[in-house]
């Protein structure tokens, strides 16, 4: 996708620290975080929504994209130290989103007391 700014982050014409990076999965502190963590994680692809998501050929980001967001989640949840701080796996969708190119925002640390 030409404009959308996530892509424009995957293809590396807006500079970006990743916190992780592959060929297929990113991940880079949000811009305006609302906790002290604050992660986005996403596939390279352009992928609209959570309801997009395939099962595409070997290959592409589709096949085993949530396994691969999840292994990437763990990674971070741990690099964070958030194991026993408490956190949030937040997916926006079907136009509560504000980026149209999927994401999970992991957002830490937070306590039993903050409700949804
Ligand atoms: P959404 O509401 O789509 O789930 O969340 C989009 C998130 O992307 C927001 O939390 C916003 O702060 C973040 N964001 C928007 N533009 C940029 C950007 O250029 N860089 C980074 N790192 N985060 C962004
Ligand atoms: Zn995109």
């Amino acid at each position: 996708m030409e404009t959308c700014i996530f892509c424009k982050i995957a293809r590396h014409e807006i500079p970006k620290d990743f916190a992780y990076e592959d060929k297929d999965v990113m991940a880079f502190a949000d811009i305006n975080p609302i906790k002290e963590v604050h992660i986005l994680i996403m596939p390279k692809e352009h992928i609209r929504d959570f309801l997009d998501i395939k099962d595409l050929p070997a290959g592409k980001a589709g096949k085993g994209l949530m396994d691969k967001l999840k292994n990437v989640g763990q990674k971070i949840i741990k690099e964070q130290k958030l194991e026993d701080k408490g956190y949030r796996i937040v997916v926006n969708g079907g136009g509560a989103q504000i980026i149209d190119h999927l994401h999970l925002h992991i957002i830490g640390p937070l306590g039993k007391s903050v409700k949804m």
